[in-house]
This record gives structure tokens, sequence and C-alpha cells, in this order.
């Protein structure tokens, strides 16, 4: 965005500014395998997960009900209290999957 405005900008200044916007959770971060943050513009306001492509680094977005329950259930079982929790699913988006079946 900054760039198409003619702005030009540090990578430093970039990664300074998605982790304002973070904290003001205006982007999700995801963290693939090896620990690197992705920063996403999500299209869902509400609490919600992401699948993420270990490949391309594709990501969409996952909304279960059941990981919620569990998180509470098992908050609960053990006595805490304030549970948070952070969950990233990963995989091979479809095009990566038939990328990796042609032997690439
Ligand atoms: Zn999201
Ligand atoms: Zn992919
Ligand atoms: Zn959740």
């Amino acid at each position: 965005m900054l760039k198409e405005r003619g702005v030009s900008v540090g990578l430093t200044t970039v990664y300074r500014s998605l982790q304002i916007l973070e904290a003001a959770g205006e982007v999700d971060v995801v963290r693939n395998d090896e620990g690197e943050a992705l920063y996403r513009l999500c299209a869902i306001d509400e609490h919600h997960h992401h699948i993420v492509c270990r490949s391309c680094g594709k990501t969409a977005e996952i909304r279960s009900r059941a990981i919620e329950t569990w998180v509470r259930e098992a908050g609960r079982r053990h006595g805490f209290s304030s549970v948070t929790h952070s969950v990233e699913v990963f995989g091979l988006c479809s095009a990566c999957d038939q990328n990796e079946g042609r032997g690439v």
C-alpha cells in the first residue's frame, strides 16, 4: 500500500508497522514451520484459525467450535482460567499437492 502511494520504506519499517497492526488486531500473524512470521489481513473479524500451505504459504481461514470447546474444557478440567490458545494447521494446498504429484 505504501509503495503504491510512492512512499519508499525499508523492510524494518514494514515489519515495525506490521507489529503495530498486529497489536491493534488489524492483521493476523501465522508462523510457518520455520517460525517465520507471515502477516495476513483477515476477512473475518471473529476469532478464527488458519490452515497454511507449507510449500507456498497460502492461507485459508478456518473456524472450529470443537477446538474452542475443547480448549475451554481442558482449561476448566485443570483449574485454569483466562485460557488462550493459538492453533495453526499446516498442509499442502491443492496447487502444491499437484506439483508434488508430478515429481517437481
Ligand atoms: Zn485470519
Ligand atoms: Zn501451496
Ligand atoms: Zn480458537
